[in-house]
């Protein structure tokens, strides 16, 4: 088990923070000590209406999507904070959050609110202000506006009207839990079938039913090419969640629990299924933000562990032990561990599909 490789990261973050930021606040001159990267860049750039190399004349009208950090400041992008400073607005999903973003790095560009609640109304405002020659820009509360956050729908508005919609990409934190889970093109990866391949399903149901219901799917039939899944978590619903994969992939099923990306206590979790709940389980609490992967093996790998519904294992045994459904279902119920009205429960819901 690796749980132990998790790391808790020393660095007194804050001390790297403060001198980023106030790098950061002076962007203009750190760009000019890129100069030499943009002169090898220009001439693959100089077309793009928002280019490195005409950073110095006024941003072109459109739809800016932006990303921010998820954690550490220092995951800013200079060319995010040129946008942000130069836009006509920022639509936010929380305007007091982003403040506190624009405060630190002393960016006075006027905020609009964008969230979940008023996507639809707000996205076709913007749109016409949009197509009357604005300059927005979206930010999410962190990361990638757009992915598991509002930024979508403004940006099939803008698209819908003509606009030009930039991307101004950074920090995620699904890619960035990939990219350091191990999976990524590893033989951990499922059956090593399609190691290279992943899949994002953002934030499983909250409901156990529902949960386990899409999980079932996915075992199902969902990963026929044996790449990692990915999905965000809360906090207070990861032992449960790490239960569900457990009962339905297995307990030797390896997981990735990636916990405070970029933060002062960022944590990798890596082992068997079983195991990291357990670890998880002990501590006094499960705390911060989580993202969970892993790689099942192809649907008919996994078939031999949990060879079917637990309908159809009553249905099995029904006919073949001539046994009464309540008896059945009983049988399944031991042999999966579970308790009898737990199973009963499992079977209601799979009869409901
Ligand atoms: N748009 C964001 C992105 O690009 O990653 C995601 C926003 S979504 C509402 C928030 C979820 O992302 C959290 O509940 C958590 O699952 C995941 N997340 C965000 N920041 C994280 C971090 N620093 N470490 C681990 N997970 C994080």
């Amino acid at each position: 088990m690796n749980t132990d490789q998790k790391h808790e990261n020393e660095l007194d973050r804050s001390d790297s923070l403060a001198a980023i930021c106030d790098d950061a606040a002076v962007s203009d001159d750190a760009a000019v000590s890129f100069d030499g990267i943009a002169a090898n860049h220009d001439d693959a750039y100089a077309s793009h209406p928002d280019s490195f190399a005409g950073r110095n004349r006024p941003l072109a009208p459109g739809l800016y999507l932006v990303a921010t950090p998820i954690g550490n400041l220092e995951d800013i992008t200079l060319r995010a904070l040129r946008v942000l400073r130069s836009v006509d607005r920022i639509a936010c999903e929380d305007t007091r959050q982003t403040q506190k973003l624009l405060n630190h790095f002393e960016i006075r560009t006027p905020t609009v609110s964008y969230h979940m609640h008023n996507e639809a109304g707000r996205a076709l405002e913007l749109a016409t202000a949009l197509k009357a020659g604005a300059r927005i820009a979206v930010v999410s509360d962190a990361g990638t506006p757009g992915i598991a956050d509002p930024g979508g729908q403004i940006a099939a508005a803008a698209i819908a009207a003509g606009v030009p919609v930039f991307p101004v990409p950074g920090a995620n934190a699904a890619i960035s839990a990939l990219i350091a889970s191990g999976l990524a093109g590893s033989s951990l990866a499922g059956s090593g079938l399609n190691a290279e391949s992943f899949t994002f399903h953002g934030f499983l149901p909250s409901k156990e039913g529902q949960r386990r219901t899409t999980l079932e799917a996915l075992r199902s039939n969902g990963n026929p090419s044996g790449g990692t899944l990915i999905f965000y978590e809360a906090p207070h619903r990861i032992l449960d969640t790490l239960a569900d994969v457990e009962a339905i992939f297995g307990p030797a099923q390896h997981v990735v629990v990636a916990r405070e990306l970029t933060k002062l206590h960022e944590e990798f979790l890596r082992g068997a299924v079983t195991e990291v709940r357990q670890t998880l389980a002990s501590r006094a609490s499960v705390r911060g933000e989580i993202v969970l992967l892993f790689a099942p093996a192809v649907a008919e790998d996994t078939s031999a562990s949990h060879p079917a519904s637990i309908a159809q294992q009553v249905r099995d045994l029904m006919a073949s032990e001539s046994l009464a459904e309540k008896d059945a279902l009983k049988r399944v119920a031991r042999a999966r561990g579970m308790g009898k009205s737990e199973a009963y429960r499992e079977l209601q819901r799979e009869r409901g599909k």
